[in-house]
């Protein structure tokens, strides 16, 4: 079993050579992701109780959605059939192949409900399959057309630990939320005299709110963020996502359980007490997904002008650089303004890093990671 992970691992991540179009690269890559997401919608649909969120009930009643799961899964065989024709190696069409029988065996797109029993918890692996999809499908391409670094291959150093994380903070999205949004709660019932500034907020134009959403946000992670700097037991928390040495989409995902608890918690709390719209804040949270994955991302352009405005990728890679000068620069996710602001702006025209990552040693793995910041102390 082992072998067969290093020999898939060593077939995606082949040089560029024996990747390009007509190697079957391609073809397996695609039928794997919809192999392994039509693999995820089906056991979805088998066991809803289990693995389903409610937020995403209206999906599971569209009635495009068996056969869009039909689609994926025929695709999936075409394309790894086709991988298996072109490509010498075979183990990412075998794989695909293998992942797209089982989604078939489990019942397809026919699948019907399992009567589970409900344990009251559920794991969002709908959410992960649709979040993978949607990333995925839109950043792989975009990193491969406008890449900062060409050479940086697709499946770099440490990407297992990263999916990982990327896949547990997906399963538990619905935990996270509650833990988060649990404090607002109480703030919320015992400030029952500011309703009228509540309405009053709900009631301005929809685009208004995100925009003021965004601006609040940020500045309320522009400290939390410089707090998990410069405060030495919460550095050995954050340390952890500047540990990556390499900058892609997926590096934004590594981020300690509880920075992620703390920071949505943090974040959510004035908007919820300020009666922001539910529909502002949920655009908000899939907005400030994808943009951090953005932020992250191996993708250049230099973008001197508007990166005076909003933050772009080259800004973020500064906050994760190796170099003094940007040490503790950058702290804002959506304004540069910001750091401006409040001093530690650092952004030189059409300069990046010459390496991420940070001079003391974490470790490597989810659960090192985890237990880094506790040993740290201690040490
Ligand atoms: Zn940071
Ligand atoms: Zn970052």
């Amino acid at each position: 079993m082992a072998n067969w992970f290093e020999q898939l691992e060593r077939d995606l991540s082949s040089p560029l050579a024996v990747r390009r179009f007509g190697t079957g690269w391609f073809s397996g890559f695609f039928a794997l992701l919809l192999a392994v997401s039509g693999l995820g919608m089906v056991i979805a649909l088998r066991w809803p109780n289990w693995f389903t969120m409610p937020e995403l009930a209206p999906l599971y009643q569209w009635s495009g959605l068996r056969p869009l799961v039909h689609l994926a899964l025929l695709a999936a065989y075409a394309l790894a059939l086709l991988s298996l024709l072109l490509r010498p190696r075979k183990a990412i069409g075998t794989t695909a192949l293998i992942i797209a029988l089982l989604a078939t065996l489990l019942g397809g797109a026919a699948v019907q409900p399992r009567e589970t029993y409900d344990w009251g918890v559920f794991f969002g692996l709908d959410f992960f399959v649709v979040n993978m999809i949607a990333s995925g499908l839109m950043f792989a391409p975009i990193e491969r057309l406008f890449p900062r670094r060409a050479d940086q291959r697709l499946f770099r150093q440490e990407w297992r630990e990263d999916l990982f994380y990327y896949l547990l903070s997906s399963m538990l999205v619905q935990l996270i939320t509650f833990l988060a949004l649990a404090p607002s709660g109480f703030i919320n019932g015992a400030t029952g005299n500011f309703a009228a500034f509540r309405s009053a907020i709900a009631s301005q134009p929809w685009i208004l709110q995100f925009l003021e959403v965004v601006v609040l946000t940020d500045l309320v992670q522009y400290w939390f963020h410089r707090a998990f700097h410069r405060v030495p037991f919460l550095w050995g928390f954050h340390a952890v996502h500047h540990s990556a040495k390499s900058m892609d989409w997926l590096a934004g995902a590594r981020m300690h359980f509880f920075e992620i608890i703390a920071l949505r918690g943090v974040t959510s709390l004035p908007l919820l007490t300020f009666g922001f719209a539910p529909s502002v804040m949920q655009a908000y949270i899939a907005f400030v997904y994808i943009y951090s994955s953005l932020l992250h991302a191996n993708l250049g352009g230099d973008l001197n002008i508007l990166g005076r405005v909003v933050a772009t990728p080259r800004f973020h890679h500064w906050h994760h650089a190796i170099e003094d000068v940007a040490v503790d620069k950058n702290f804002a996710i959506h304004l540069p303004i910001l750091d401006r602001l409040f001093g530690t702006h650092h952004l030189p025209d059409g300069q990046w890093p010459t390496g991420y990552g940070v001079p003391e040693a974490v470790p490597r793995g989810y659960w090192a990671q985890f237990a880094y910041p506790f040993q740290r102390r201690r040490a």
